[in-house]
């Protein structure tokens, strides 16, 4: 991928690290997201160390884009790259075998909110927030991630993504770019998978997005390798791409609740705006604390 990428002398003795120490999967960097929520124990890779790693059970997701789309954006446009970028993770090839995750696009929903219902309709929401954003970063955060799933196995029950489309110019062109849309799908699903961020600098699960950049349009090999270990050739699962109740287009008739698993969110921030550098971050996670903390003052 393009232009070298917050390769911190840190980051790469990390991952020298990591290089020896696994050895079967030298490649292996990349990170899982778990059921463990809050301040949890991670390993010197960044990796949560505690839960159960969380995977969709089935081998197709069904995905939903919000019906109104972007004020800004033409929605044949939206719907193009939301496809594409779901394109981008379907059936990669692991070695002569693909892996055993897909996706379709099932019907626009009227529903505009994350959320998930243990005895109503769901849908796997891609939405824009084009006028307010409640999450911690406002301007400097550029989506949002919310994956519920199931604490006792890790099995996700349902995933929504929110771009912030309000503080942010979010682009589908190829030529003119500022914020790039399919960039930063691309990135998100890989945590609507059940990806954390990844340490390795080229990864797209890399904690970072460079301005005017669609270098995250394509995964990496630790990407692929990461959907890969989750959703392996040999699992087994059917292919049922409604979500949990059935599709539902309004928000669900009851009270939306976790009940019965919990919600982890990640979000992709940026660096303050004097500098080109925009960050991902796990809201309220260590780990991405400190990558912003050490990415802000490095000129
Ligand atoms: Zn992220």
């Amino acid at each position: 991928m393009g232009a070298p990428r917050r390769a911190t002398l840190r980051f790469t003795s990390i991952a020298i690290g990591v290089a020896l120490a696994i050895v079967a999967s030298p490649a292996a960097a990349f990170c899982r997201s778990t059921t463990c929520t809050g301040d949890c124990p991670r390993d010197a890779d960044g990796c949560k160390t505690t839960g159960k790693q969380l995977f969709w059970p089935g081998v197709c997701v069904g995905v939903s884009l919000q019906r109104d789309g972007s004020v800004n954006i033409p929605i044949a446009d939206v719907r193009s790259v939301v496809a594409t970028s779901f394109a981008t993770w379907s059936a990669l090839d692991c070695g002569g075998a693909a892996a055993t995750i897909s996706f379709s696009q099932l019907a626009d929903v009227s529903c505009h909110q994350t959320e998930f219902n243990t005895s109503a309709p769901n849908a796997n929401i891609i939405l824009f927030q084009d006028t307010q954003w409640h999450y911690k970063g406002v301007d400097n955060t550029l989506a949002k991630t919310t994956v519920t799933f199931d604490a006792k196995t890790g099995e996700i029950l349902d995933a929504d993504i929110e771009l912030n489309h309000a503080y942010n110019e979010l682009t589908v062109s190829d030529t003119t770019v500022v914020v790039d849309l399919q960039s930063v799908l691309t990135h998100e699903i890989g945590h609507f998978i059940g990806l954390d961020h990844s340490p390795d600098p080229d990864a797209t699960m890399f904690a970072g997005y460079d301005d005017g950049s669609t270098n995250l349009r394509t995964l990496e090999a630790d990407d692929i390798a990461a959907a890969c270990a989750v959703y392996p050739p040999t699992r087994s699962g059917k292919c049922e791409p409604a979500p949990r109740n059935g599709l539902g287009d309004a928000c669900g008739a009851s009270a939306p609740t976790t009940s019965g698993g919990e919600t982890s969110g990640c979000a992709i921030a940026a660096a303050p705006s004097n500098t080109a550098n925009r960050l991902l971050s796990l809201l309220g996670l260590g780990l991405a604390l400190r990558v912003r903390r050490r990415d802000r003052f490095r000129s």
